[in-house]
């Protein structure tokens, strides 16, 4: 197998905790001090509606999600009834010329909804806030409980890209998660979704869960293979038992540091070999996709989801937990129910926290993102957009990479910052490095591991 090879002092040097900068700053660094949607002064942009729909049937035992879980069906009607009076408040607030381009359901389990409770979610979504004439429209997908009803329902609710949570095919590893999903189930729902005319299926792997070996997560990459998804994300498990205790359960089954980088190895020999383009640090995409042409051309971005292929939009979240990023600034809404439910009795939007992104913040989140996302900074062109020399700008940072060029995760050239092939298992470590929180040693909240 090609893969590149990583000494053990590498990986112990390198497997560190650290943000996923799905954001920057990181979300741990929001603060709950009053936040209103109403100070900022927006302009009319393409907007990404994210809706989080928190209730699932089961609790798998690596889920780090912001979930419920019940048996209780009658939920999800009242909850959609508060996330009406949340995008009617959030409504107010779309600049007049805005249209939508990009809605994503996420949770919890979407799926969890009845299908009448799908299509009035997509009614109201549609009732509420302007459309672009094409729209990406996604949810993710539990193959366990979808129905033909609950596909039929979807699609005439406008969805047309599913993403399902596969994991590991391994019944022993499925047990030990507490997630049994026989392959010929995640078949029978992916046949479901293309014959309905789904234009895109993603298909989420993890590696790095309990039980899993080199041989196991082998056999899962050739399972889901054999039903030739658009997409892959694979991603890192994220041990974060101080938050999810349950994650303690299994701790004694984690593959250790150096079988968890050969598990992410296997998936990119794999799935390249197969034909599909490595994306980012956890994303996969056959050639001919919207992904893999945003990563050629630089427009690859990355939210909250992962990475996206819609630059310059505003992101409002919706629904319990979830986070926004509009006119410069983070808002959260809050994390549990009752608080959630008891803003929006009050007739406000029910916001816990938030950040007001700084001239320098804003400086730094592009630098990042452009790690994360294009694996190379032109100096050039990103002085270019910014206005002043950002070699200059960001001297101090630069001169932090001796190391890192050293170990052969960057290479400097005097027009440009390049992530290495070995660099990007470690595009997390290299986009620390532009992060000061982290650099001064003062680190808010806690991370996963990097590796
Ligand atoms: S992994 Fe998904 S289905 Fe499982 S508990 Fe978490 S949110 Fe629910």
């Amino acid at each position: 197998m090609n893969t590149i090879t990583v000494s053990l002092d590498q990986l112990l040097k390198y497997n560190v905790p650290g943000p996923r900068y799905t954001s920057y700053p990181p979300a741990t660094h929001f603060t709950e001090e009053p936040t209103s949607l109403k100070s900022q002064n927006l302009t009319p942009s393409p907007l990404s509606l994210y809706f989080h729909l928190p209730f699932c049937n089961r609790q798998c035992l690596y889920c780090g999600c912001t979930n419920i879980v019940t048996g209780d069906q009658r939920k999800s009607a009242e909850y959609l009834d508060y996330l009406e009076r949340e995008m009617k408040l959030r409504a107010e607030h779309i600049s007049e010329g805005s249209e939508t381009v990009q809605i994503q359901l996420g949770g919890g389990t979407p799926t969890f909804l009845l299908p009448e409770e799908l299509e009035r979610l997509g009614k109201m979504i549609r009732t509420n806030f302007p459309m672009a004439k094409t729209i990406e429209a996604g949810v993710e997908i539990d193959p366990r409980g979808l129905t033909l009803e609950k596909v039929q329902a979807l699609r005439s609710a406008g969805f047309n890209r599913a993403s399902l949570g596969v994991q590991d095919t391994d019944p022993a590893v499925q047990k030990i998660i507490a997630r049994i999903q026989p392959l010929e189930q995640v078949a029978l729902a992916n046949t479901m979704l293309r014959d309905s005319g789904m234009e895109s299926i993603n298909f989420d792997l993890i590696y790095g869960l309990p039980g899993q070996t080199f041989e196991s997560f082998s056999q899962t990459i050739d399972d889901v293979l054999s039903l030739s998804p658009d997409r892959f994300a694979v991603y890192s498990y994220a041990h974060i038992p101080w938050i999810k205790s349950f994650q303690k359960s299994f701790e004694d089954l984690l593959p250790d540091v150096e079988t968890k980088l050969q598990l992410l190895q296997l998936a990119i020999e794999k799935l390249t070999s197969a034909g599909y383009i490595y994306i980012g640090m956890d994303h996969f995409a056959k050639p001919d996709d919207a992904m893999s042409k945003a990563l050629a051309d630089g427009t690859l971005q990355r939210n909250f989801q992962g990475y996206s292929t819609l630059k310059g939009v505003e992101l409002h979240g919706m629904g319990m937990s979830s986070i926004s990023h509009v006119g410069g600034s983070y808002f959260q809404n809050q994390k549990e129910l009752p608080a959630y439910y008891a803003g929006l009795d009050a007739g406000k939007l029910p916001l816990l926290r938030g950040y007001t992104m700084t001239a320098e913040d804003q400086i730094r989140y592009d630098a990042i993102m452009h790690i994360m996302c294009n694996l190379y900074i032109d100096y050039a062109q990103v002085s270019g957009q910014l206005g002043f020399d950002f070699a200059e700008h960001f001297k101090a940072d630069l001169a932090s990479l001796d190391d890192l060029e050293i170990d052969g995760l960057v290479r400097r050239e005097p027009g440009g910052l390049h992530v290495t092939p070995l660099g990007r298992l470690f595009v997390r470590i290299i986009a620390m490095r532009f992060d000061p929180a982290i650099q001064s040693g003062q680190p808010k909240g806690r991370y996963s591991q990097t590796v």
